[in-house]
């Protein structure tokens, strides 16, 4: 397919913000696409050039694309400059100054095809070392050169890392099904099941338009491609929690720490993967060492918690600690001194030629114990069968004790397989927390912020907190957030959000309400509050209990974590927040009159 044609889809879904008509649109592109195409076409729509847990990053910098601009188009780089400081956006600049171009906007007669627009993409992005600046401008420059006014404004989008289609997961997944499996409403399970198991659109994609629905039972699990992770759902108490296990559930200690999903292959180093599948192998060179000796059947992949230790008492330390290690490439030995780790295992998902998932719980954890010759470093996670709120309270108490959050309740029934992505009551956790407030803190994206007033004039005071609508693939506000922020969280926010900085409201936002900032769905923020509240002013899971009316989180707090291991699509939903609404402990909260939302 020519890269133009492409590219005259993507000017179509910028002009629409319906999400049917989004899905219409990508749906007849996946059909037109050549199968050995589609994977490539898949990535660029959504800004990426390879999965994202390959961790393959676009995203030059501003200046080396004006350079690129600038020669392509034979002009000086100021003029470039000139222009993109009337227009705002570089995006726009390329489109206007390639109309006016040499070539006139028809382009040089020279088309590209959308694997050649690719490879270039991904030889940019993956230069290195000398010179690879100087490459990036002629690789850059050499593909511009041809290019009509919308193919340089998205190619230009593309590089800087900043596409905004709004075209998220679940809108691939459905437009996927309706390419592929049109008037088949049974399609979409199996081709979501496809991407749980392999986080790989690309090759959903691929395998279904090669060969239909039966391709994708060439899908399997694979080492070193991460599987989503199953999550768990909440409970108000632990009468509760046994109720829906049928009055007995293998209870663990729910651990205050990262979530690890290692890949250990038969030889070679070991892969770890966050919560979110990015990979972190760099920061936990102590477990990349350890794993390969004490699993003892390879290739595997398993899960679990690591969690900080004290290096003086051995005891178990808060979330905070850990979060010390993350994303950290500096200085790795000493924080490994600082910041020792324990790594406890939940789970396994494959162990040598055996793929574990489909397994009940039960066998799973019996697999484990023996794949497993724990050490003081890799252990395996605390669990008790218990059969009464009697024995699981004292279970509670002691996880308490040993500095964990709460417990996390598994059901040992048939059919206690592990659901790669999926939230359900295979899993129920239970914090400590829920004794007092609102059930559970509340992950929510940054979707805009206010100036700020009085001591906090000159920079942002309080933030616009959206969560994520899976069915109709938006974020949607849900409070105003000023407090919990101490003065050097709120001094590194301006840094943190500018990649997702907008100039407009995002297509894929929906508040009524309008900050003075718009940013794009990306920084995700953990929050508590006093109660959910139903408000006309808010969007979140809107008409969901009353028509009209969306909730609002009263008295919102920053709890001081950053959740760099969730992504936008992985914050809250507004199904939880309809959950949390409906079992949340009724007390009013004793806080004061805060910036409620
Ligand atoms: P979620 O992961 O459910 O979206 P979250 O990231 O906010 O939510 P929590 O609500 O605190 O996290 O609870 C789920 C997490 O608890 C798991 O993703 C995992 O990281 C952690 N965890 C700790 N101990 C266990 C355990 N024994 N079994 C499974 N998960 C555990």
């Amino acid at each position: 397919m020519q890269f133009a044609e492409l590219v005259a889809t993507y000017d179509k879904l910028a002009a629409t913000t319906k999400r049917l008509e989004m899905r219409q649109i990508l749906a007849e592109l996946f059909q037109r696409l050549p199968p050995d195409e589609i994977a490539e076409a898949v990535y660029l729509s959504q800004g990426l050039l390879r999965p994202e847990f390959e961790g393959i990053e676009l995203g030059v910098a501003g200046q080396l694309a004006r350079r690129a601009l600038a020669d392509a188009l034979g002009i000086p780089e100021e003029k470039v400059a000139q222009h993109v400081r009337q227009s705002g956006d570089l995006g726009t600049t390329a489109a206007e100054l390639a109309a006016g171009g040499p070539s006139g906007g028809e382009g040089a007669g020279r088309t590209s095809t959308v694997r050649e627009v690719y490879a270039a993409l991904l030889a940019i992005a993956t230069a290195s070392g000398d010179g690879s600046q100087k490459k990036k401008i002629e690789l850059l420059a050499e593909v511009l050169r041809g290019a009509g006014p919308s193919e340089a404004k998205y190619l230009t989008r593309l590089v800087l890392g900043q596409l905004r289609l709004g075209v998220g997961t679940q809108t691939i997944l459905d437009s996927l099904a309706d390419a592929f499996a049109p008037g088949d409403k049974a399609a979409r399970l199996p081709i979501e099941n496809a991407y749980n198991v392999s986080s790989d659109l690309g090759l959903v994609a691929t395998s279904l338009a090669k060969d239909g629905l039966p391709g994708l039972q060439g899908i399997h699990l694979q080492v070193g491609r991460p599987i989503r992770p199953m999550l768990a759902e909440r409970s108000p108490d632990l009468v509760d929690v046994l109720k829906r296990m049928d009055g007995g559930a293998a209870l663990e200690y729910k651990y205050d720490g990262l979530r690890i999903q290692a890949h250990i292959p038969a030889t070679g180093p070991a892969k770890l993967f966050s919560r979110r599948l990015e990979e972190m192998s760099a920061q936990f060179p102590e477990l990349i060492e350890e794993l390969p000796k004490v699993i003892t059947t390879r290739p595997a992949i398993v899960e679990g918690e690591c969690v900080s230790v004290s290096p003086e008492t051995g005891e178990l330390q808060p979330f905070q600690e850990i979060s010390r290690r993350r994303g950290r490439k500096y200085d790795l030995e000493r924080m490994q001194a600082e910041v020792p780790v324990r790594l406890f295992l939940f789970d396994v998902l494959l162990a040598g030629d055996e793929e574990s998932a489909e397994l009940d719980f039960p066998a799973r954890r019996h697999r484990l114990e023996k794949i497993l010759a724990p050490t003081d470093r890799v252990q395996l996670a605390t669990q008790r069968v218990v059969a009464s709120v009697e024995e699981a309270t004292a279970f509670f108490d002691e996880s308490i004790a040993d500095g964990c959050e709460g417990v996390m309740a598994k059901s040992l029934a048939a059919g206690s397989r592990y659901r790669a992505g999926a939230r359900g009551f295979w899993w129920i956790k239970y914090k400590r927390e829920y004794t007092i407030s609102l059930a559970d803190s509340i992950d929510g994206v940054v979707v805009g912020a206010f100036h700020g007033r009085g001591r906090r004039a000159g920079a942002f005071g309080a933030f616009l907190l959206a969560t994520y609508n899976r069915q109709s693939d938006l974020y949607e506000t849900f409070c105003k957030a000023g407090s919990g922020f101490d003065d050097a969280q709120l001094a590194e926010m301006p840094k943190r959000l500018e990649r997702f900085r907008s100039p407009e409201s995002p297509k894929n936002v929906s508040s009524s309400i309008v900050p003075d900032q718009w940013f794009r769905p990306g920084l995700v923020l953990e929050v508590r509050g006093a109660e959910l509240s139903l408000s006309a002013i808010h969007r979140a899971a809107f008409g969901a209990v009353r028509p009209g009316a969306g909730f609002a989180l009263r008295f919102p707090r920053f709890t001081g974590n950053f959740r760099e291991d969730k992504g936008p699509e992985e914050a809250t939903t507004a199904d939880e927040l309809v959950k949390l609404y409906t079992s949340q402990v009724r007390h009013h909260a004793v806080e004061g009159p805060g910036d409620a939302g």
